[in-house]
């Protein structure tokens, strides 16, 4: 399994306008929906960092 698909929290608002009526959409892994702003968003890790990494500037 790689990072992009890893097993993440359900996230209860949509990033872009703050809605809670977010659902899965489509096949993707970690793709939603937002009911509100109609917009479609995937929630995707990163990577991982340390208490002490300094932040990118
Ligand atoms: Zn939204």
């Amino acid at each position: 399994m790689s990072e992009t698909t890893a097993r993440h929290a359900p996230p209860f608002f949509c990033p872009y306008c703050g809605e809670e009526d977010i659902r899965p959409f489509g096949e993707a892994a970690a793709q939603y929906r937002c009911g509100s702003c109609l917009r479609v968003w995937t929630l995707r890790l990163s990577g991982t960092t340390t208490h002490t990494a300094e932040v990118p500037s």
